[in-house]
């Protein structure tokens, strides 16, 4: 465990022009309620034209398929139907639950996206707030527990066994699309790389518009002025989850917009949890697992993890990284 003194950390992104012509296409847009970066690389302009757009499809269709507020979709029906009934998903959906639950069982629980019942307990709209009393709290997270999200493979139906139960994706979704953006971009002949940004949930692959690949630089938001360092991002992804965006505050205490699921409460003692990996719904997922976990415990599951690494800032400030993780410091 490496512990500096450095500040909280946030994340910018470069571009320079490389010398070796490319087309490059970038969009700026909202996508899943937060905003979206497009870029592709191409050949020519057109292809990269055309790689965002088909990007930008598939995170519109991700959306409509996992969104909790439309009443339309999947997982409100999945929802409206917790203790009463198995509702017939879309493989696509009944796949990513599946995923969810084994990240709850790599995670010993600490990643549940059954959660969904605290929902309407937890405002966090960045006021200062009285907590809800403890009996509120208690009640609703007793309906927290992945076990209950039964999976029938052969009916591919979800059923939420409780009533009062919810499922939501907020935790793992972002992640999710970014994957899918990549694949369908990809997939494009003449593409030769890309980024999709979501908020911070960042995965870049192939050739980039910066002489020296896809990098990511560092900054301190205590003076964004500032760059404490960089990484470099060759087909990987980089989210950060944390409180910086989604909070509210009690008695000078920030609450995050993470759920702790063995007690309801939202989280207090971590600023923010940034990971590494090649996969960005994996990614996702671990760096609001790691927000839970804590600084000792997210960090023994991230070293036990091939190929992940991790960043992790503590409510006071302090600085904590997997035992891998290749930081490239400015002096
Ligand atoms: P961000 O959306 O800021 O990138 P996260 O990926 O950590 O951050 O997602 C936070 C969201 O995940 C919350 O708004 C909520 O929808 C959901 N969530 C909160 N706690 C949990 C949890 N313990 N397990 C799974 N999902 C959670
Ligand atoms: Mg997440």
């Amino acid at each position: 465990m490496r512990k500096t003194s450095l500040l909280f950390f946030f994340f910018l992104f470069v571009t320079q022009p490389q010398a070796q012509e490319f087309f490059s296409e970038k969009r700026i847009l909202k996508l899943m309620g937060c905003r979206f970066e497009i870029t592709a690389i191409a050949i020519d302009k057109p292809t990269a034209i055309k790689a965002v757009d088909a990007g930008i499809t598939e995170i519109s269709r991700i959306e409509d398929l996992i969104s909790e507020w439309l009443p339309s979709s999947q997982v409100s029906i999945i929802n409206d139907q917790a203790g009463i009934a198995p509702v017939k998903a879309d493989k696509e959906l009944f796949d990513l639950t599946f995923r969810s639950k084994k990240v709850s069982e790599l995670t010993n629980g600490a990643f549940d996206i059954s959660f969904a019942s605290m929902a309407k307990i937890w405002h966090f709209d960045r006021s200062e707030q009285e907590l809800p009393d403890s009996a509120t709290v208690k009640k609703a997270a007793m309906h927290i527990n992945w076990k209950n999200i039964l999976l029938d493979a052969k009916e591919q139906t979800v059923f939420l066994k409780e009533t009062g139960m919810k499922i939501g994706f907020g935790a793992i979704g972002k992640g999710y699309a970014a994957n899918r953006a990549k694949s369908v971009m990809k997939l494009i002949p003449g593409v030769t790389g890309g980024l999709v940004n979501a908020s911070g949930d960042l995965i870049a692959w192939g050739q980039s518009n910066h002489k020296d690949g896809w990098s990511i630089q560092i900054a301190d938001p205590k003076d964004k002025n500032k760059t404490l360092g960089w990484i470099r991002l060759n087909d990987l992804s980089i989210v950060t989850s944390g409180d910086y965006e989604k909070y509210f505050t009690s008695k000078g205490i920030r609450y995050a917009h993470i759920i702790n699921p063995k007690t309801g409460y939202p989280i207090t003692t971590i600023k923010s949890a940034t990971i590494i990996c090649p996969d960005a719904e994996l990614s996702d997922a671990l760096a609001t697992s790691v927000c839970v976990l804590g600084v000792e415990k997210g960090l023994e599951l991230v070293n036990r993890l091939n190929g992940v690494e991790c960043l992790i800032v503590d409510a006071n400030d302090n600085i904590f990284t997997s035992e891998k993780l290749q930081l490239n410091y400015y002096k």
